[in-house]
């Protein structure tokens, strides 16, 4: 019997993976959870029939997510993962010994627990004793914080279900109230090419402007993630991505990554035309 894994992108349009075992499921009360074995993906898993990490590719989106900012500002100290509860942000995270102390928020334990049991690619660092995690929803959980943050990185799912108000406008002001003078936020901005992904990058970054002194986006290539092309957004209040590249500090760390290098950060930045139209729409 064959078995395939299919997320459609559009009405017309899919993306398949042939799955060696569909090993586990369960509906929590936020999401359906899934995980399955694949022949060139390895393990993956997905929330509400949409592909979360696999073992092939979750390097290129926890490399991108995580040292950006950290090679900006070497002397980040106290972070926030909001989502992420695969654990792959904090793994890199954790590789950074300068950081003292990691808030982990994931809404939904399940995920967590069950990434701990069938991806430890991803969940190894989850026990690391700077990592305190949080089961609650991001959105309230930051509602009350003021300057604690030098870095907030909002793993999320997309604007629906739970992830929903984690687009908002009223998060991202939240965002910024709870980082320091210096603080970076990344935030998952979604993707320039379908239609429906589109809108919601344009919404996000919308906001961001109206809220953050810099607001860049940058892009990276997610081979599972539809299109393949997908970006992260860079907000802060005073350090600009490139001008406030640490390009020798963060080489001098000698950390050893498999997609990201000073070349990616800078390049990743430069977005192709339509892009940039769309992002500059008022
Ligand atoms: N790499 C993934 C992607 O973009 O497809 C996202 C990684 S992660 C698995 C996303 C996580 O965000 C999910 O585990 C989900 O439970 C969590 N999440 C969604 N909404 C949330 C909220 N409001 N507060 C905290 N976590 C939330």
């Amino acid at each position: 019997m064959k078995l395939w894994f299919d997320e459609l992108y559009t009405e017309n349009t899919k993306f398949s993976i042939k799955v060696d075992e569909h090993i586990y499921t369960e509906r929590t009360p936020f999401q359906r959870i899934d995980f399955f074995k694949s022949y060139d993906y390895g393990m993956f898993f997905t929330l509400d029939g949409y592909m979360m990490v696999n073992e092939k590719d979750e390097f290129i989106y926890h490399d991108m997510i995580t040292h950006v900012p950290m090679a900006v500002n070497p002397d980040i100290k106290r972070v926030l993962v909001i989502g992420g509860g695969d654990g792959g942000t904090v793994r890199e995270l954790t590789r950074y010994e300068t950081i003292e102390s990691i808030d982990l928020v994931e809404i939904d334990e399940r995920v967590v627990r069950l990434c701990q049991k069938y991806l430890p690619i991803t969940s190894s660092k989850l026990e690391d004793e700077r990592v305190k995690m949080h089961f609650e929803d991001g959105i309230r959980f930051i509602s009350d914080k003021e300057n604690v943050y030098d870095l907030i990185i909002v793993d999320s799912t997309d604007p629906i279900g739970p992830g929903e108000g984690l687009f908002t406008l009223d998060f991202y002001k939240n965002c910024h109230k709870a980082l320091s003078e210096n603080g970076i936020l990344i935030n998952q901005h979604e993707s320039p090419y379908y239609e429906r992904d589109a809108k919601e990058m344009k919404r996000a970054h919308k906001k961001l402007r109206e809220i953050f002194e810099i607001c860049k986006v940058y892009q990276y290539h997610m081979p599972t993630y539809a299109s393949g092309h997908w970006l992260f957004g860079f907000a802060s209040k005073s350090l600009d991505p490139i001008k406030d590249h640490k390009k020798d500090q963060w080489e001098a760390l000698g950390l050893k990554t498999k997609y990201y290098n000073s070349n990616i950060h800078k390049g990743a930045f430069a977005l192709p035309t339509y892009v940039i139209e769309m992002l500059n729409e008022k």
